[in-house]
């Protein structure tokens, strides 16, 4: 049985049923944003290299020519400017657009930290808040021409990355996960969701893979075996590339200087992001 509400101009997304009930929840980008492909990085929970992984797809893209940027929506854990070492407050332009900050060799940025008046203030909003400002980040940031955008999503599958996956349009996620992650469930979760809304998944990054001593040049593989091929086959999904624990990229990243790290085991990564 229908249960209309009588609401021409309802938007309620649980309104079950009601032929008014809103479906499409995209946002329009700025009119002075031309972005050809958006790529979502996403994981099952915060500190297995996200944002990690969105710089250096970022970095490796750049360097192949690629007009590159990074929508940080991680805005509880904002850590993309930190990487690049951009601390500059971001500025309006006309029309009420923001301009984003760039990087010393060319990424576009945003993130509430260049916003923030002190970036170790804390973001205590509450999901709908976060959730607008990361639509404001695509609607009002004024992000000239684009080739691949990268977008650091909210970790899990929570209220926050489900508005981004509604908001934007996704042309594809790259999965990051850790040895020690319960693997099979954090994919199989991403992997619905992705689904429901419609969005390929393009491949996984195992961070945090193994280890190579500096000594003797030996892998180990500190966090266990890893089973990434056998969850990845699974559900049909390549795995991109495995990256190593590596202490001089974390020294980079902390310094601010993550595009100084020579890009190495990407070129699948990168053939992949070609490829869509
Ligand atoms: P997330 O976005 O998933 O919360 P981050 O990308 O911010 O995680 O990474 C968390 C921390 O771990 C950062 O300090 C980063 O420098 C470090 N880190 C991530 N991946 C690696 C790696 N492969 N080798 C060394 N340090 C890493």
């Amino acid at each position: 049985m229908s249960k209309e509400c009588n609401n021409q101009s309802c938007t309620k997304e649980s309104c079950e049923g009601c032929s008014h009930r809103q479906t499409d929840f995209s946002v329009a980008a700025n009119a002075g944003s031309h972005i050809k492909k958006v790529i979502g990085v996403v994981s099952g929970k915060g500190g297995v290299g996200k944002s990690l992984v969105t710089s250096l797809m970022a970095c490796s893209m750049r360097e192949k020519g690629y007009k590159t940027a990074i929508l940080d929506a991680d805005v509880t854990g904002p850590s993309i400017p930190k990487m690049f070492g951009v601390h500059d407050k971001a500025t309006q332009a006309p029309n009420n657009t923001i301009q984003p900050l760039y990087s010393a060799k060319g990424t576009a940025m945003m993130s509430v930290n260049l916003l923030l008046e002190e970036e170790t203030d804390p973001v205590i909003w509450r999901g709908p808040i976060i959730a607008n400002v990361v639509k404001q980040f695509w609607s009002d940031v004024c992000w000239g021409d684009v080739d691949y955008m990268f977008v650091d999503m909210p970790p899990g599958t929570g209220d926050v990355p489900l508005t981004v996956f509604q908001s934007l349009p996704l042309d594809g996620i790259i999965i990051v996960t850790t040895p020690q992650d319960l693997v099979s469930m954090i994919v199989s979760k991403a992997v619905h969701m992705a689904d429901a809304m419609n969005v390929p998944i393009l491949g996984i990054v195992e961070n945090m893979s193994y280890f190579v001593c500096p000594n003797c040049g030996e892998k180990h593989f500190i966090f266990g075996n890893s089973d990434i091929h056998t969850v990845a086959a699974n559900f049909a999904i390549p795995v991109a590339t495995a990256l190593p624990i590596d202490p001089n990229l974390a020294r980079l990243c902390d310094s601010g200087k993550i595009e100084d790290w020579k890009l190495e085991g990407l070129n699948n990564l990168t053939a992949l992001l070609e490829s869509i």
